[in-house]
């Protein structure tokens, strides 16, 4: 396959804490497809980019940077724990930094029939629309508690709590174009390999 990044399909991959997300994406990887990882992203942009930073130390001040330049995670989720607008306006600085990076990663792809952006705000971000097609992984509430507690070892009123700030299960499937279903029932690599199918038959 011959083509560039601005011919390339984009396709999006959310789902809620503990969905499975991240294990969806490494089957997709096996594939051959190429998978930005938006959270992981964010995280590193919030030091690396100059202009983040600045407008991080501009909306929260100094402390919110570590003598060695490493971000002040308490300080800045003290400062956006109950401040609602404080929060959106992290957001709107983050948001545009990991659209911009995300796009230049597309662009520099070569010779692959799509790229996966995986978020787990990507309906709330709104950088679903910069995409194609999205996936939504969808696992029941339970499970998805019992794997993040084991995973993160938090407690389960830790889960339901993050829960609680994302967008409903609901409205994430209603939106998707395709949904996988990980709840240890369906098969994920048969689920993932007839998705690959559909957007390897779209791609130009
Ligand atoms: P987050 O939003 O918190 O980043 P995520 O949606 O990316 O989560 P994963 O990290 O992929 O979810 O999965 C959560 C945990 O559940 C991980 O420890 C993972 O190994 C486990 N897990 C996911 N899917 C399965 C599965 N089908 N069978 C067994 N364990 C699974």
């Amino acid at each position: 396959m011959s083509n560039h990044g601005q011919d390339i399909l984009k396709a999006g991959i959310t789902g809620g804490i503990g969905s499975g997300k991240t294990t969806v994406c490494r089957v997709f990887e096996t594939l051959g497809i190429p998978v930005y990882y938006a959270d992981s992203r964010a995280r590193q942009l919030m030091v690396s980019d100059p202009r983040l930073v600045a407008g991080v130390k501009e909306l929260f001040g100094e402390a919110s940077y570590l003598e060695d330049g490493a971000l002040n995670r308490p300080f800045i989720a003290g400062q956006v724990f109950n401040d609602e607008e404080k929060l959106r306006q992290l957001n709107q600085l983050v948001h545009p930094a990991v659209a911009e990076d995300a796009n230049r990663w597309h662009h520099a792809q070569e010779n692959v029939p799509y790229t996966l952006k995986e978020a787990a705000l990507l309906f709330e971000s709104g950088s679903y629309r910069q995409l194609d097609k999205v996936i939504t992984v969808f696992a029941p509430e339970e499970l998805r508690i019992q794997r993040v507690t084991e995973r993160d070892r938090v407690s389960a009123e830790e889960v339901r709590a993050r829960m609680a700030r994302q967008m409903p299960e609901e409205e994430k499937l209603k939106r998707a174009d395709y949904i996988v279903y990980n709840d240890g029932k369906h098969s994920l690599v048969r689920q993932v390999w007839d998705i690959h199918q559909e957007l390897v038959g779209m791609s130009g």
